[in-house]
């Protein structure tokens, strides 16, 4: 046997898998086709986060613009006065660790048995007692009329381009699709979102996307919510799409940013390993990230919540498994963040999901724009009543009454990223809402909006308010 552990794909799942797995003693192998570190690294997280960064400095008043955003992200990503980044930071940490790294794409052929195909090499086998799965995935691109004719960016585009476009389109207005256009709007491009749902961000809390959808109109973006696209042409500023309501937008670029799908386990052979594959081709693991003896799956492919922290976190779990340890994955609170400005986060169910699913559930919610940190921070708007105001923003939990802990928690506004984590260890430890209100939280932040918000939801409890 070559190895114990091989690696497809060195995302941030297969990135964690394979570092950890070295690190705990296995002989683990990582086989990647393309870059490295994946597309957190190179074309998703990072470098958005990055020129939201930037483009946040400009919406203050800073000289800064375009092409030292463009360079910055370029550093991010190793991509400095190259065409594509150079992911040979992401190799070394795998190989210090005692890692294998092995260029080329994979396929399972077997049971513990893979072949590997560099182009324009001779396939290599690789036999290994236990297999896992980090293959990511891909845009999901959806069935438009014309839309291929007409071209599109899709999100790497959209992460990675050097030209700014003078007006762009997007389709979806999710997470991905609000963070560029707010990156693209303080840029100076004229910018529209087209959202099917009635709301940006449709899975966050509806105050969370109101706020993150009234910044973006203030900034100029135009937001068509509730609304489809049914075909798309070339002509006007260069993409035009025609709306299920009859109406057009144009733009000179168009970016697809409806979501992603996992990677196609089917054809990557993962059945030949013993897994099976449920509705349309999905993963289901089990608690240990196992689907099959010896074959663990991790991150986008696994088939549930897309985020870097979910995959490194799979990768962790499954990796300790394939090594013959016990580990149980526990993915009842998971963070979800938009980085915009203001950011919007949240963990677990709204009131209204929690209801559904029979939870007694009621909602407290505090208007951060009144709290003594709202007060500190000067709203990010131009106009001169900005100074006389508090920065807007939303803290909302919702509270499983018969149990007295928390169900869900969103927060809308500056620092809403970190303060979420305290709700977060909360639901995973359900940590009573007693405790929580009997916590001391530092003054003036919103992590103490937070928990002046669990004293009133305390005294609800206690006082049996139906409310
Ligand atoms: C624009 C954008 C911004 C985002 N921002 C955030 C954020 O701020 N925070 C967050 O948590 N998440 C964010 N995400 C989501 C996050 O990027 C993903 O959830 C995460 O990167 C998934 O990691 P992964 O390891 O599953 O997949 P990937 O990073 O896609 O890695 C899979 C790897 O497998 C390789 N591979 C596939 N098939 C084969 C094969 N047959 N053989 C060999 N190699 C193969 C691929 O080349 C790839 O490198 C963002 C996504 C996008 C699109």
């Amino acid at each position: 046997m070559d190895y114990d552990v091989v690696v497809i794909g060195a995302g941030a799942g297969g990135e964690a898998a394979g570092t950890l797995g070295a690190q705990l003693g296995g002989r683990v192998a990582v086989v990647e086709r393309d870059l490295v570190g994946g597309i957190c690294s190179f074309w998703a997280c990072m470098p958005s986060k990055s020129l939201l960064d930037s483009a946040g400095r400009r919406r203050i008043g800073a000289e800064y613009g375009w092409d030292r955003a463009s360079a910055r992200r370029d550093w991010m990503i190793s991509r400095e006065r190259i065409d594509y980044p150079d992911d040979r930071g992401h190799v070394s940490g795998l190989e210090s660790a005692g890692a294998e790294v092995i260029r080329g794409s994979a396929s399972i052929t077997g049971p513990g048995s893979v072949e590997v195909r560099e182009v324009g090499g001779t396939p290599r086998q690789l036999n290994a007692k236990t297999l896992i799965v980090a293959t990511g995935s891909t845009p999901f691109i959806p069935d438009i009329q014309g839309l291929s004719d007409a071209g599109y960016w899709t999100s790497n585009d959209g992460t990675s381009t050097r030209d700014l476009p003078s007006s762009i389109v997007i389709l979806g207005g999710g997470v991905v699709g609000v963070e560029l256009a707010q990156v693209y709007a303080r840029f100076g491009v004229k910018t529209t979102i087209v959202e099917g749902n009635g709301r940006v961000l449709p899975r966050e809390h509806p105050k969370s996307s109101e706020l993150v959808a009234q910044q973006l109109r203030d900034e100029g973006v135009e937001l068509k919510t509730g609304v489809v696209a049914k075909a798309v042409s070339r002509g006007g500023a260069g993409r035009v799409v025609e709306l299920a309501d009859g109406s057009t937008v144009d733009g000179a670029e168009l970016l697809v940013a409806v979501g992603r799908r996992a990677a196609d386990l089917e054809a990557l052979g993962i059945e030949e390993a013993g897994a099976t594959l449920g509705e349309r081709g999905a993963a289901s693991p089990d608690d240990h990230m196992r689907v099959a003896k010896d074959v663990y799956v991790a991150g986008d492919c696994a088939g549930g919540l897309q985020f870097t922290h979910v995959a490194d976190y799979m990768g962790r779990i499954a990796v300790r498994n394939a090594l013959g340890r016990d580990a149980v994955a526990d993915l009842s609170a998971v963070p979800r963040t938009s980085f915009t400005d203001p950011e919007s986060s949240g963990v677990g169910s709204t009131v209204e999901e929690a209801r559904e699913r029979g939870i007694d559930a009621f909602e407290v919610t505090a208007d951060f724009s009144a709290s003594a940190r709202g007060f500190t921070i000067e709203p990010r708007r131009d106009s001169d009543t900005a100074i006389l105001e508090g920065s807007p923003g939303h803290i909302t939990a919702v509270v499983d009454r018969g149990r007295g802990v928390l169900a869900g928690a969103f927060a809308a506004c500056p620092g809403a990223s970190e303060l979420i984590h305290e709700a977060v260890l909360a639901m995973k430890q359900a940590i009573p809402v007693s405790v929580l209100a009997d916590t001391i939280h530092a003054f003036p932040t919103g992590s103490r909006v937070f928990g002046n918000l669990m004293a009133e939801a305390r005294d609800k409890l206690d006082s049996k308010d139906p409310g």
